[in-house]
């Protein structure tokens, strides 16, 4: 799907609802610190799927090219770009744009960098046979790594920051995961390698199948297909006194409140899921209880390295949540089945 003067990219071309559709756009043109991927896999984000919806809450910059989770094989590399080369296998961070210079890229945190742009909201993303990616946001996709598994690296980082950087799991903790979508069933799963003790996850009628697929990643317990009450459950739990660790991948704002009710004295809350509405109730709990809350937000590259060697080496294991391979021609299915609940986690090959 390319001709001389382009390629067949899924655009996102304006706010309004479902403004995306396959269009033909320009090939890139990298610069001498880029190269130019030929895209092998790129996944399907909930983000991706409000930006088709048109109930994102960040700014974007139509048209655009979807996509920011991706794997590839480099077409060509820019004449300063050391390390990397035509050929190699490679996975890409998210900031595709970075200020020259600031204080948080000094230190190794230019993933919370306000001016940072991403990929397909910000700068044309990977749902295209090929993407400019400057040579910093690079990593080598380990052999033994199939690019489809490979393409997932990223929302794997942000469960990973969230669980394993930004939360502290000891041995034997209780963790409750609220939101089984495809970010808060891989913190399950990164929960369960981090040696969480008894570990639940919470979701509503419509996340039955999600649910049944937390049980597969190590759950204990799944609660919320049957309408269960999840506060009446921990109440009930243990010692009684609540969970050690609440981590809130939903984002509406019923979730923190039902996070504050869980949690146990001087126990821990952290927060990867968004939501633009106001809370609309007390945070009186977080004070009496004690407890640290804890925002999580994306990345940085000694989590992609991580993640990766833990794909590599089979022991975060995929297999539970990729459920669908498909050509970028069917996309709207793989979207649909996705918002649906019918699937967890796509992933589109140009
Ligand atoms: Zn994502």
């Amino acid at each position: 799907m390319q001709s001389n003067q382009g390629m067949i990219g899924l655009v996102n071309y304006a706010p309004e609802p479902h403004s995306v559709e396959l269009r033909e756009v320009p090939l890139p043109e990298i610069g001498e610190e880029d190269v130019l991927v030929s895209v092998s896999a790129a996944g399907v984000c909930g983000s991706d799927l409000h930006q088709y919806h048109g109930k994102q809450s960040w700014p974007v910059n139509h048209p655009v090219v979807l996509g920011h989770e991706f794997a590839g094989v480099i077409a060509k590399a820019g004449s300063r770009v050391r390390g990397f080369k035509e050929g190699d296998r490679i996975t890409s961070e998210t900031a595709a744009v970075l200020p020259h210079d600031s204080a948080l890229i000094r230190r190794g945190l230019y993933n919370l960098d306000p001016a940072r742009l991403g990929f397909g909201y910000g700068v044309d993303g990977a749902m295209a046979p090929y993407v400019k990616v400057p040579a910093r946001c690079l990593h080598h996709v380990p052999a033994c790594l199939a690019m489809e598994r490979a393409a997932l690296t990223e929302p794997c980082c942000v469960a990973y920051n969230a669980v394993c950087v930004n939360s502290r799991v000891r041995l034997g903790d209780s963790v409750a995961v609220i939101g089984p979508g495809p970010i808060g069933l891989l913190c399950t799963k990164l929960a369960k390698l981090a040696g969480a003790g008894h570990l639940i996850v919470i979701g509503t009628v419509a996340d039955r199948r999600r649910l049944e697929v937390a049980i597969q990643l190590g759950a204990d317990t799944a609660l919320g297909a049957k309408g269960e009450d999840a506060a009446q459950w921990v109440r009930e739990f243990g010692d009684g006194y609540g969970v050690d660790l609440v981590i809130d991948a939903a984002g509406v704002s019923a979730s923190l409140k039902l996070a504050l009710e869980m949690v146990r004295p001087a126990g821990q809350i952290t927060k990867v899921g968004w939501g633009p509405q106001p809370l609309g109730f007390s945070l009186d709990p977080l004070v009496q209880k004690a407890v640290t809350l804890q925002g999580s937000f994306s990345h940085n590259w000694p989590v992609w390295e991580q993640v990766l060697a833990l794909l590599a080496s089979g022991k975060l294991d995929l297999a539970p949540i990729l459920n669908t391979v498909a050509p970028l021609h069917d996309w709207k299915r793989v979207f649909d089945a996705m918002h649906s609940g019918q699937i967890v986690k796509g992933v589109l090959k140009p």
